[in-house]
């Protein structure tokens, strides 16, 4: 039997107490976790990524359905677990190592291409994890990831309003994302103080937008909101995108620049970050990126 059909005495047998620095909240219903991997959109061609395989909750019900799984473990324990109860069907192959130091770039060529990730995300990675999605967009198709709920919300939150933030607006220029589930604690051994909600990221499916650098585009983004009660002005001014001195005339040129550059892509000034869409910000990087190759 897999682990994650009695999870509590699994854990107990193999002195696995679950750990909190590793996100460990286990999945404790089948039916739960099969609705997930539903979710997911898994082919019979596909070889998916899991990350955090814990006792198996996922990975069984993933392994039925797709072609291969390769499961990335940090925990030492449940790798032991693993070999020792060969719980996992033959089609899983389980990584040690952290997700976090992991090449995605070795990754995909493993699978084919692309990668198709499939996880109940441990919470205490789930913001670096979202940013080294972002940094390898081109190497993934699609991520169906269960995140804290508020986390989630945060992603798809439209602007104008307080959830919409860095994270969705980097995103959602290379994704569309789609809420797919929410979970209440009960689904989990131990039972989280919060709410989570599973998305699929679609990498296939970006945003139609003009070209732009996304290098730039990001700083643009990072800067805005880095103190969101600020006018766009007043933030990006302070980052002297337009002059390589910091002494007061180059600081008050700057200023003239930057208004003028944001004028120039059709914005008020004095707006704040978070009335921008994508679109918007696309467009304030063009033209940020055009005069700075005249400095
Ligand atoms: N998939 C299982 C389930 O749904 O029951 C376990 C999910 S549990 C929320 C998160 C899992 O990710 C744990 O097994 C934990 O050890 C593992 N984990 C935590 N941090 C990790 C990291 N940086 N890299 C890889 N795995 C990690």
């Amino acid at each position: 039997m897999s682990g994650y059909g009695k999870t509590r005495t699994n854990l107990k047998e193999h002195s696995l107490a679950p750990k909190k620095r590793f996100g460990q909240n286990f999945l404790v219903h089948k039916q739960t976790a099969e609705a997930i991997v539903r979710s997911g959109d898994i082919y019979p061609d596909d070889i998916i990524v899991e990350i955090g395989v814990g006792l198996g909750a996922l990975t069984v019900p993933m392994a039925a359905v797709a072609k291969e799984v390769i499961g990335i473990e940090i925990d030492s324990g449940i790798i032991k677990f693993h070999e020792e109860e060969q719980d996992l069907p033959e089609n899983v192959t389980l990584i040690h190592q952290d997700v976090l130091k992991v090449g995605f770039g070795d990754l995909a060529e493993k699978c084919g291409g692309t990668l198709k990730i499939l996880a109940n995300l441990p919470y205490s990675i789930s913001h670096p994890f979202l940013f080294k999605l972002i940094e390898n967009r081109n190497l993934i198709s699609q991520a169906t990831v269960m995140l804290q709920k508020e986390v989630a919300v945060r992603l798809l939150a439209p602007p104008n309003c307080k959830e919409y933030g860095i994270p969705t607006i980097l995103l959602s220029s290379c994704a569309t994302i789609t809420k797919k589930m929410i979970l209440k604690p009960a689904e989990f051994h131990p039972r989280p103080k919060i709410d989570s909600m599973v998305i699929t990221i679609d990498f296939t499916k970006p945003l139609e937008l003009p070209p732009y650098d996304f290098k730039l585009f990001t700083r643009l983004v990072k800067i805005s909101f880095s103190q969101r009660r600020k006018t766009i002005l007043n933030t990006l001014s302070g980052a002297l995108f337009f002059v390589t001195d910091a002494d007061k005339e180059s600081k008050a040129e700057n200023k003239a620049i930057t208004e003028q550059a944001i004028i120039d892509a059709g914005y008020d000034p004095k707006l704040r970050p978070e009335v921008l869409s994508v679109a918007d910000f696309v467009a304030l990087t063009n033209v940020f990126e055009k005069r700075m190759a005249t400095i």
